[in-house]
């Protein structure tokens, strides 16, 4: 896309909140006010850009935001910008009051649409990692991924207390889809004695045995950490097979859920947050186009959206065998 003077850019959050994306939204809007461009919050996200709710935004939009969740822009799946018709639509609206770089909060899907759009319309485009599943290829940080974890963490020491009070064997489920990163760092951080995660393959009959094994050692308290999208299944499902093999565990579920969404996000976030909103509008303005801003070795890296969107973050194996010593 050829290099021009942006003079006001749109910002909008979409796909999954995460918390944090407020102070990102706050950077937008302020760096971009700093350097003298009108900037406008798009509603619901790319909901906004389809139906016109557009809103002019200065310093003052923004104030008293940083510490809080959710996303003053509120977030949307948007169903319309799926067509063509839909991103025409959207289209229109932008050019029509001027709007001529964008920045987009949000995840994968999120900067596919970003993608999709900008290949087809003369409007530059540049992603913020915003998701609290961190499993983008290109940065070492997500918005949203430090708080949640955390959330995460601070529940499951609580069950903790009452599965030791008890001896019982507690299955937590957080959440993950696709990636099972809330559940790897959460399940290290509070000494679980199993990680279920999408990206490796669960043996159940290994895991019975080490329940066994535990059970004749007479350690009693095990914790249990799966994402949600662990292939074998949720909390649930595994809870219904250690049933079934082992009838006398005392089994307890808990799934996490949405709280892992919300609350106040957490000082690494927001910094994260800080950084790639004004590296995100520095982009636009300087003609790097079409990229993910995300930070690598502490240093901030561009990704271009296109090999963000194909290329997934792995989980290193060698953290299962360290959960497995350690758990010992
Ligand atoms: P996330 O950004 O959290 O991964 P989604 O996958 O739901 O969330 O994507 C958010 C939105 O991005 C979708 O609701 C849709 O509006 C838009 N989007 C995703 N993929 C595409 C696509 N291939 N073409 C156009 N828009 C898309």
């Amino acid at each position: 896309m050829e290099k021009k003077q942006i003079t006001k850019i749109g910002v909008l959050t979409s796909g999954g909140d995460a918390p944090g994306m407020n102070a990102a939204v706050r950077a937008v809007v302020r760096t971009g006010v700093h350097y003298g461009l009108e900037v406008f919050g798009i509603m619901r996200g790319y909901n906004g850009m389809v139906e016109n709710d557009i809103v002019p935004m200065n310093s003052r939009s923004v104030a008293n935001i940083i510490q809080r969740g959710g996303t003053i822009l509120k977030t949307a799946r948007s169903k319309d910008f799926f067509s063509p018709e839909g991103r025409q639509k959207a289209y229109d609206n932008l050019k029509a009051l001027g709007i001529n770089g964008l920045v987009i909060i949000g995840g994968d899907g999120s900067f596919r649409g970003a993608q999709k759009f900008s290949s087809e319309f003369d409007i530059p485009c540049v992603g913020i990692p915003g998701t609290i599943d961190k499993d983008m290829a290109g940065t070492d940080y997500t918005i949203g991924f430090d708080t949640a974890v955390n959330t995460a963490v601070d529940a499951i020491d609580k069950i903790r207390d009452t599965m030791d009070a008890h001896d019982r064997l507690f299955i937590v489920e957080v959440m993950g889809r696709d990636a099972g990163y809330i559940a790897l760092h959460s399940g290290i951080a509070t000494g679980a004695e199993n990680i279920l995660i999408p990206e490796s393959k669960t043996d159940i009959e290994d895991l019975i045995k080490s329940l066994t094994e535990k059970e004749k050692r007479k350690k009693l308290v095990n914790l249990i950490v799966v994402a949600e999208g662990d292939e074998f299944g949720g909390a649930n499902e595994l809870a219904k097979v250690i049933k079934e093999r082992l009838p006398s565990a005392d089994t307890r579920v808990c799934i996490l859920g949405h709280i892992q969404r919300g609350g106040s996000p957490s000082c690494q976030d927001r910094l994260v947050a800080s950084h790639m909103g004004y590296y995100g509008v520095e982009s636009l303005m300087i003609g790097r186009y079409n990229v993910m801003v995300g930070m690598m070795n502490n240093k901030i890296h561009y990704t271009p959206l296109d090999k963000a969107v194909k290329e997934r973050k792995t989980i290193g194996h060698e953290w299962m065998k360290i959960v497995k010593i350690l758990a010992s």
